[in-house]
């Protein structure tokens, strides 16, 4: 209930996380992830909310509200920091899936906002595609067709037959980030981040691999062929006029 209280009154917003290609060290795009400041409990964690605001449907009003804030965040980073062609990752969930006009909210608001559809990732996870699969395969297929790229967010967690992939039009697999902090000290999950890209390689799709908090697990994600990370080592999520200033004042060579 509180929750759409909380959108007019300004106390929910966008924190941006940045997305490294690991070859250049370059910034190549963002993650847009929601907060909730909330007057009385203080900060409320998606992963608290998300879940809540699903169930009771408000979730469509938050994910619109999420992608319009988010193209035109982009639009100003890029603005301001001279920066271009940066993508923004944007989370959706099954319940914005059911929506009748989900394709057609989505195009519009990208439309008003002045974002190039391309640079817009649609990020969801594997359950999504399993529960709803010819009602998620249209939808994707419309969304793919008006430029838009598809992510597969915690890769590895969801269900275990492959087949999907080759069903769904998607771009990118996301390395669940369980993978990522495990890989360096447990062979097993090293094998499986190199199989995860691999994969994507043989797919011809992207892979980003999450939660990389340390530099040593950077260098190895780059050392073996993996495009994209993000994680605690090279930037927590921030709000835009911070992520503004970081864009500006990127050193491609820091981190790498
Ligand atoms: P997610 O989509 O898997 O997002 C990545 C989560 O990992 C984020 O948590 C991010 O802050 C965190 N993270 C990033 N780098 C690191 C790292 O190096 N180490 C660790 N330990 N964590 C890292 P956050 O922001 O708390 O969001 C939690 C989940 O809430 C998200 O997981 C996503 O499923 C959901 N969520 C957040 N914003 C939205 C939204 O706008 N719409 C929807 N549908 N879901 C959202
Ligand atoms: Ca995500
Ligand atoms: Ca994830």
């Amino acid at each position: 209930n509180d929750f759409k209280e909380a959108l007019a009154q300004d106390e929910i917003s966008l924190h941006y996380q940045p997305i490294i290609r690991l070859q250049t060290g370059e910034v190549a795009g963002f993650e847009a992830l929601m907060r909730w400041q909330h007057p009385e409990k203080g900060f409320i964690s998606p992963g608290i909310f998300i879940p809540v605001i699903e169930e009771s449907g408000l979730i469509v009003l938050a994910s619109r509200w999420a992608l319009r804030e988010a193209c035109l965040a982009l639009k100003r980073v890029e603005g301001r920091s001279g920066a271009k062609d940066l993508f923004m990752a944007v989370n959706f969930s099954s319940h914005d899936f059911a929506s009748e006009d989900f394709v057609d909210g989505v195009y519009t608001t990208i439309s008003e906002s002045d974002v190039d559809p391309g640079q817009v990732h649609l990020e969801i996870t594997e359950r999504l595609l399993i529960h709803q699969p010819d009602n998620a395969k249209e939808t994707l297929e419309m969304c793919r067709k008006a430029g838009m790229s598809i992510a597969i967010d915690d890769f590895g967690t969801g269900y275990s037959s492959l087949s999907y992939l080759h069903y769904f039009p998607i771009d990118t697999l996301k390395i669940d980030q369980s993978f990522v902090r495990d890989m360096t000290k447990n062979e097993a999950s090293l094998e499986l981040v190199k199989s995860i890209i691999a994969l994507g390689k043989n797919m011809k799709m992207k892979v980003v691999a999450e939660g990389v908090e340390h530099k040593e697990e950077a260098l190895l994600l780059r050392d073996l062929n993996c495009d994209l990370a993000q994680g605690y080592y090279f930037a927590r999520p921030a709000p835009e006029k911070d992520v503004t200033e970081l864009v500006k004042n990127w050193d491609p060579r820091a981190k790498l």
